[in-house]
């Protein structure tokens, strides 16, 4: 059997420009004049896997350099990667059923998955900008090595196909979505509803899956922040400092994990000493 080429369920090109219009919006002064490269899965010579959402990487717009082409390349600047093929293949089968049973009229069918899909890729996008807002973005002062954007693409290529824990032994779930990204996630969330593209914050920052506390604790932890600081540019935000409550919440969090951590190797040290 014929397998049919990927269709994305929204033109690429559009949906980019929506991705970028929110990530500037959302970031405010922080990225005016500042180059953002936002490229899909399905455009570059990655493996067609499904486990990874979207990442960024300090090196990642040299890798995308090649593809972005001579006229749209302004310089060194932050880049995202969105797997697009996954959440569309995601969607389609999640929508089988109503294809199945309305196989003549497809069209609500289409749009609706189209509609969620677009969704699904802007809430990645502003995931990503809150690692970027974080610090995972071109160092200026540094010049990378060919080597390490060599590396970056094989990393991609291979937690594409498989999940990437396990990378590093005894590392926290919650290893790069820690309480100062979940705050910039949260925010960026708020923001872009204010905008107009209501995200779900749950969806932007999924702390349960981080191992931390409910997302809905952290936001009630925010108070009215989100509010007070819309005005300030991300990296402005990031250099703020959290609401106590919401300290309390990830330092309780980031303890517990570490306790369990610790006793678990205790017990291990015990069970193999003798
Ligand atoms: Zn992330």
């Amino acid at each position: 059997m014929r397998i049919k080429p990927y269709q994305p369920p929204v033109p690429l090109d559009e949906l980019r420009g929506e991705a970028e219009w929110l990530c500037r919006k959302v970031a405010g002064r922080d990225l005016w004049g500042v180059p953002l490269y936002i490229r899909f899965q399905s455009e570059l010579p990655t493996a067609r896997g499904r486990h990874l959402h979207g990442c960024t990487g300090p090196n990642l717009d040299l890798l995308f350099r090649p593809h972005v082409g001579r006229r749209n390349w302004f310089g060194r600047g932050p880049a995202m990667l969105i797997c697009d093929v996954a959440k569309a293949d995601g969607l389609r089968k999640s929508a089988a059923p109503v294809y199945a049973a309305h196989p003549g009229d497809t069209d609500l069918t289409d749009r609706a998955v189209a509609s969620l899909f677009r969704r699904a890729v802007l809430q990645t996008a502003v995931h990503e900008l809150a690692h970027v807002a974080n610090g995972t973005r071109p160092d200026p002062k540094r010049r990378a090595k060919p080597a390490e954007v060599e590396a970056l693409a094989k990393w991609i290529d291979r937690v594409i196909r498989r999940p990437a824990s396990g990378d590093v032994p005894d590392a926290p779930p919650f290893e790069s979505h820690g309480g100062p990204w979940v705050r910039l996630a949260l925010h960026f969330a708020h923001r872009a509803r204010a905008a107009g593209v209501p995200l779900c914050p749950d969806r932007v920052a999924k702390c349960d899956q981080y191992g931390l506390s409910p997302t809905a604790d952290y936001l009630a932890a925010l108070g009215d922040e989100p509010d007070r600081l819309a005005g300030l540019g991300m990296n402005e935000l990031a250099a703020t400092r959290a609401p106590a409550a919401f300290s309390a919440l990830w330092a309780g969090d980031w303890c517990r994990w570490h306790d369990r951590r610790n006793t678990k190797l205790a017990a291990d040290a015990a069970g193999t000493s003798h």
